[in-house]
């Protein structure tokens, strides 16, 4: 349905005429609401937010911001840290509301639209036993964590989420639509498989599906370990996980338990190293892959079960709900090396709020057997991408939970491999983009000429053009 054009302003009473969804600009009612993104420490102001119905209105958006010099913004989830999905005086091109999808079993494909969050597409292939590798919780949107790499319980049996990328509908900067695949404009392909949102706005994202667990029911859920634990838990965690079948993968984390069920009353509240561990193989095989887990050390805590991979990826989305402060900062690691578990010890047990923490995900096993060079996400080196995140309801906290991410960031940089996962940094300028993208960085630069030589596409983890 289109706004009526008296409810925005010049020169957006054109916009809204041509498009057949919404748009907001300031001053409207539920312009405050448009503009928010899930990093409540983002406060940006955008010229206009065009709620898009369909691609129509994408090309519209794009069309009308060249012809009036202004700069977009493109929200997909609106999920990101760095609060990309907006920016002050852009138009927004909100994709939000286009959250269909169309599941093949038979070709074993889903094709989501651009709104889609991963609830969404689990939701369609999980009823199918299938499941596009993801990342660790459901509420993200599946846009900018597709096109940045996209690292969850699958990556060690499947790969990254690029890697399950068959083909994208791209809106390019001239505002022409052109569909990316491995037999179609395949460098534009290459580069959206972990280029970011540098090369256009997608509107259909096409994945291959696998086959997860017993018709879609794994095996996993979280251990939790005293903090004082902490150091012989990582130690025995960095030697086991490259030891075990791919169909089991486990991420590690320093934090605090909830303060609320299921945790039992005594537990809330304690600080705890903490693993989650997600087993998709045959359940006749899973007693003997999961002994050496259930077998160690002395946990506070055990909640390994069986469970649809939905109730997995969606287990932690009530504790981050959006709003929230956030400030967190990355590295990649090849290692889990002693030295560094000392910084853990240190930073972990001063997590300034309850929901701060440090997470370690595996980046090895089917994501590192990709060559570096066959998509842009380059770090395939083996190891973990480690992200720091300074969390809190609280606005006041919001210097505190950042000092403290700053502060362990710095100390373990000695003991990273270099560079981070793009989808885990804010906004930090260009080097830590290059130092992330490696030796795909150059070619990088060369597609972005191509595809948008005046670098229409900048907000984002931007790769200016060649
Ligand atoms: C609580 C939480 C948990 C997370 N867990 C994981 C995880 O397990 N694994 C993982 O890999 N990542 C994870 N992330 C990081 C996540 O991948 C990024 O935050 C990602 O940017 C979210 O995508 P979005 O669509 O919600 O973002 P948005 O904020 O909407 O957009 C992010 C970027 O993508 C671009 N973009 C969005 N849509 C499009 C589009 N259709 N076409 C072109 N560009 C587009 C935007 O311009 C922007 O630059 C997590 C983030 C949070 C906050």
């Amino acid at each position: 349905m289109s706004a009526p054009a008296e409810a925005v302003t010049a020169p957006f009473r054109e916009l809204a005429a041509a498009l057949r969804g919404p748009v907001i600009t300031a001053g409207d009612p539920g312009y405050d609401e448009a503009r928010a993104v899930y990093n409540a420490m983002i406060d940006r102001h955008p010229a206009a937010v065009a709620r898009c119905a369909d691609t129509a209105d994408v090309v519209a958006c794009v069309r009308f911001a060249r012809a009036h010099g202004l700069s977009v913004s493109v929200r997909g989830g609106g999920h990101n840290a760095a609060g990309l999905a907006v920016a002050d005086d852009a138009l927004v091109i909100d994709l939000s509301g286009l959250r269909s999808t169309t599941v093949s079993p038979r070709s074993r494909t889903v094709r989501a639209d651009p709104g889609c969050t991963w609830s969404d597409v689990d939701h369609a292939t999980v009823a199918f036993g299938m499941a596009v590798p993801c990342g660790f919780v459901a509420s993200t949107g599946v846009a900018g964590l597709a096109l940045g790499g996209g690292i969850g319980y699958l990556s060690r049996r499947f790969g990254l989420t690029v890697d399950n990328l068959l083909a994208a509908d791209v809106v390019l900067a001239d505002g022409t639509l052109v569909t990316a695949s491995e037999t179609e404009h395949e460098d534009l392909l290459w580069a959206l498989r972990g280029g970011g949102g540098n090369f256009g706005v997608v509107t259909s994202f096409t994945f291959r599906c696998h086959d997860i667990g017993e018709h879609g029911t794994v095996i996993g859920g979280p251990v939790f370990y005293d903090i004082a634990d902490a150091p012989a838990v990582m130690r025995w965690y960095r030697d086991l996980l490259p030891s075990l079948p791919e169909e089991l993968s486990g991420w590690i984390g320093l934090l605090t338990i909830p303060p609320g069920p299921p945790f039992p009353e005594e537990l809330q509240g304690r600080r705890a190293c903490a693993i989650v561990w997600c087993y998709t193989g045959p359940h006749e095989a899973a007693d003997g892959v999961l002994e050496p887990v259930r077998s160690f050390g002395s946990p506070l805590l055990a909640g390994i079960a069986p469970m649809p991979f939905t109730a997995l990826q969606s287990a932690f989305d009530a504790l981050l709900p959006a709003g929230l402060q956030w400030y967190w900062k990355a590295h990649f690691f090849r290692e889990i090396s002693d030295a560094a578990i000392d910084v853990h010890v240190k930073y972990g047990g001063q997590l300034p709020t309850a929901l701060s923490t440090m997470h370690m995900y595996p980046v090895d096993g089917a994501a590192s057997r990709v060559p570096a060079d066959a998509t842009a996400f380059a770090y395939r080196d083996g190891g973990w991408a480690g992200v720091i995140a300074g969390i809190d309801p609280d606005p006041a906290n919001a210097g505190r939970v950042t000092a403290w991410a700053k502060d362990y960031w710095q100390a373990l940089a000695p003991h990273a491999a270099g560079g981070a996962y793009v989808n885990f940094m804010m906004d930090e300028g260009n080097d830590p983009v290059r130092a992330s993208y490696r030796g795909n960085y150059d070619r990088l630069a060369t597609v972005k000429r191509r595809y948008d030589p005046d670098n229409f596409f900048r907000v984002n983890q931007n790769i200016p053009p060649a």
